[in-house]
């Protein structure tokens, strides 16, 4: 006769906990599931946003911004002035970039983003946000030790550079202008605008390699 193993069924348990998708996956699965089931939106619909944002949107659009702003000082002046109105010159469409702000980083200043209170991210640019910026760890820290959670993603400032953190709201979103490295004077736009990362433009990078 079998015995109850408590310690077993306790594994057991675990075990098939671990096979399941976290709480927020099956939260969003049991909304997706209900707009679908009452036609609000069709699976089609999600798909592709999915997708648009995945593959296609991606930093490469910020990229694309920041390499034209090193090369057209008539653009940067546009886009410092009014970034959400700046961009339109590249078509791009998509939300979170209605009120964009972009930031410069000089020799003086160094700008990182954030959304302390959420995830707010501007999407439609540098597309799906890293789990780090989602962090509760990430967003408490960079307001409160920038030099420190810096330096743990590589950029280390001395004191005479001057950190600036920018925190996001829903309506406010931000992207910062990396400095151009040296020696690239002579590039096109796409050959800049391939060097420019992601966190450059969060202001988790400060020098961009130039292979
Ligand atoms: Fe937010």
């Amino acid at each position: 006769m079998s015995t109850f193993d408590s310690d077993a069924a306790a594994k057991v348990h675990a075990h098939l906990h671990s096979h399941l998708p976290s709480e927020p996956a099956l939260r969003v699965k049991a909304l997706e599931s209900l707009l679908v089931e009452r036609g609000m939106i069709s699976t089609e619909t999600i798909d592709a946003w999915v997708e648009a944002y995945s593959e296609e949107i991606g930093p490469k659009r910020g990229a694309q911004v920041v390499a034209r702003a090193w090369l057209d000082a008539g653009f940067k002046a546009r886009l410092l002035k009014n970034a959400a109105e700046a961009i339109k010159e590249f078509g791009f469409e998509g939300n979170a970039t209605g009120h964009l702000i972009a930031v410069e980083n000089t020799d003086q200043t160094h700008n990182a983003v954030v959304c302390t209170l959420c995830s707010c991210y501007p999407f439609s640019i540098l597309g799906m946000s890293p789990s780090w910026y989602k962090s509760a760890a990430y967003r408490s820290r960079i307001v409160r030790e920038p030099r420190k959670v810096l330096a743990e993603f590589g950029v280390e400032l001395p004191d005479e550079i001057a950190v600036k953190i920018w925190d996001s709201t829903a309506e406010l979103r931000y992207i910062v202008i990396p400095q151009q490295p040296k020696g690239t004077e002579s590039w096109t736009e796409d050959q800049l605008a391939a060097l420019i990362t992601r966190n450059s433009m969060i202001g988790t990078q400060r020098e961009l390699a130039v292979s």
